[in-house]
């Protein structure tokens, strides 16, 4: 499919036999194959400029040792930067969810993996860390969605809160959380409704729930497959209803997980999860080197 760095910069260097400390000529070479490495990874530009530039100043200069090639060595510090890029400083799956019950909202336009995702993480709750948890769909608009919800939740063991018809998304989002009060649950998670685009209908929702349940995480999921796009989406939630967290889900796809970069680039929000594909056991903790190496091929 594409060529990996490693192999780029290897053509790059070839020439340079001697040992010594990189040039700048050199490193600007270098760089030329870094800044594709990245866009083809579907890193955006803006964070690749940024990027490079860093890179750049840690390269030049840098002593060639015997042991690894020029291009490895170039190859070892973007890979360094792409982690501590990617790093937070808590690990990635420490959700704040003391004080019981915690509410969790969950948010991200329509077919990003949003229904999947809660259910994966209601699971993930229930079997590692022994919570009590109950979910509860606030998709007023698609039955199905609440349905689906439904489903996932008995064949993972998880409670659903009961379906009323004709509630509103604030009036569920009570009375799960009266629910989760009442049925001695540690967490209750809060699938919304998600659109094809974001409007300001959905937003003046999803903002209402928020304001109704004071939720201690909120976390934005979105296909890490939409490159940019899902920069952009993140960049908008967090803006309107402020967000703790991210999952992108889809990354069993054959993507090379650049949005993961730009995401943590553009918003600051840190990675927690990561959606392997469609099974419930399919969620693992977002890890910075997994990205990195996946990022340089
Ligand atoms: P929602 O509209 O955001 O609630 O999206 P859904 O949870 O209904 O997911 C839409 C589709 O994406 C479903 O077919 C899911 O099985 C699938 N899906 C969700 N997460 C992943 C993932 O991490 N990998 C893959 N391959 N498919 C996923």
């Amino acid at each position: 499919m594409f060529e990996s760095l490693s192999e780029r910069l290897g053509g790059v260097f070839e020439r340079l036999t001697k040992q010594g400390a990189l040039t700048a000529e050199d490193v600007k070479v270098a760089m030329r194959e870094v800044r594709t490495a990245l866009l083809e990874a579907d890193v955006s530009l803006p964070v690749v400029r940024d990027f490079v530039k860093r890179v750049e100043a840690k390269a030049t200069g840098a002593q060639v040792t015997k042991s690894i090639s020029p291009g490895q060595q170039v190859v070892k510090i973007v890979h360094d930067e792409i982690v501590a890029m990617l790093s937070g400083e808590e690990p990635a799956d420490t959700l704040k969810i003391d004080n019981p019950p915690a509410p969790i909202l969950m948010v991200g336009l329509q077919g990003g993996g949003k229904t999947t995702t809660t259910a994966k993480l209601a699971r993930r709750l229930k079997e590692r860390e022994k919570k009590r948890v109950l979910m509860a769909s606030l998709d007023i608009y698609r039955p199905a969605a609440m349905e689906q919800l439904a489903i996932l939740g008995t064949q993972i063991g998880v409670d659903t809160l009961p379906i009323v018809a004709g509630e509103s998304a604030v009036q569920i989002a009570k009375r799960a959380k009266t629910q989760a009060a009442m049925g001695g649950y540690d967490v209750y998670l809060l699938d919304t409704a998600g659109r094809l685009q974001i409007d300001d209908v959905l937003m003046r929702e999803v903002q209402d729930v928020r304001d109704a349940v004071s939720p201690r995480e909120t976390l934005l999921v979105v296909d890490g497959l939409t490159g940019q796009v899902a920069v952009e989406v993140a960049q908008e939630f967090d803006d309107k209803i402020g967000v703790t967290g991210v999952v992108l889900t889809r990354m069993d796809g054959d993507g090379r997980g650049g949005a993961a970069l730009s995401m943590r680039a553009t918003t600051g929000k840190p990675i927690r999860f990561v959606g392997l594909g469609e099974k419930m056991d399919a969620l693992e903790t977002f890890e910075a080197e997994r990205i990195a190496g996946r990022i340089l091929g």
